[in-house]
């Protein structure tokens, strides 16, 4: 689905991310684990062309991303991206934060978007807020709607980058609970996480990034328990 090959990122001279290469396929999740400045935003930041490569290709269901030619706007139709802030229009209520994209950018008529958008509510326990405030609702509801305002445009990937971060721990468990619903009915995912638990839960391939180079991946058993760069298992200590 996308492949991920020599990229190079440079910030004033300085190689942020150093020739990664990584293959996620259909229905995996891949989680991006490493030390605070390791690239695993930047990384995500290429993917979603919010940053141009200065060497290397993302190919994405078989297309080139990074050609200067390509329809970004198109590109990002493709996936779906949510960050650790939560980033909900605070003038809009929930069901017209969702539905803005589906009709504004796919051009869904309003009716069909909004049912749509109501069915996504209900399967996520929401469906009671529909006509609420970002403001209104608690922060894990709200990431919970910026994940559901993602999955409306019916998305190839998702960008997951720290959804969880801003929340109290008593609100990460709903959001990670969404996290592993759509994992069940086989979205395509790339995810960056502080939580190592839930991380090697979900996970099908862990990569471990340091200092902008992919060092390691694999499944979450083997990098959890037995992995074979010194570094991995430093970091690993550090946060577990
Ligand atoms: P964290 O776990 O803290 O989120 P991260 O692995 O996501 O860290 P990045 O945000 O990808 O790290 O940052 C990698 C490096 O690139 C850092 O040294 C950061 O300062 C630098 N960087 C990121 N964006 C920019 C930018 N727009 N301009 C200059 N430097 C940047
Ligand atoms: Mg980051």
């Amino acid at each position: 689905l996308l492949t991920i090959e020599g990229v190079w990122k440079n910030f004033h001279g300085h190689s942020v991310l150093r020739g990664i290469d990584l293959e996620v396929r259909p229905h995996e999740v891949v989680s991006l684990i490493g030390a605070s400045g390791s690239g695993k935003s930047t990384l995500l930041r290429c993917v979603n062309l919010l940053e141009t490569v200065d060497d290397g290709t993302i190919t994405l269901e078989g297309r080139d991303v990074t050609d200067p030619r390509v329809d970004v706007d198109e590109v990002r139709q493709r996936l779906g991206i949510v960050f650790q802030a939560f980033n909900l229009f605070p003038h809009m209520t929930v069901l017209d934060n969702i539905t803005l994209a589906p009709r504004q950018v796919h051009k869904v008529p309003r009716e069909r978007a909004e049912e749509e958008a109501h069915a996504l509510l209900s399967r996520f326990g929401l469906a009671h807020k529909a006509t609420s405030y970002p403001d209104q609702l608690s922060g894990g509801q709200q990431q919970r709607v910026a994940i559901i305002r993602a999955l409306a445009t019916q998305p190839r990937l998702m960008l997951l980058d720290e959804v969880t971060s801003a929340l109290d721990p008593v609100l990460v468990v709903e959001v990670l609970e969404i996290i592993r619903e759509l994992k069940q009915t086989g979205m395509t995912m790339i995810l960056t996480t502080h939580e190592m638990g839930f991380c090697r839960d979900i996970s099908d391939t862990v990569c471990f990034l340091d200092g902008g180079v992919l060092l390691e991946k694999g499944p979450p058993e083997k990098i959890f328990s037995d992995p074979d760069e010194a570094r991995t298992r430093d970091f690993l200590r550090s946060v577990l």
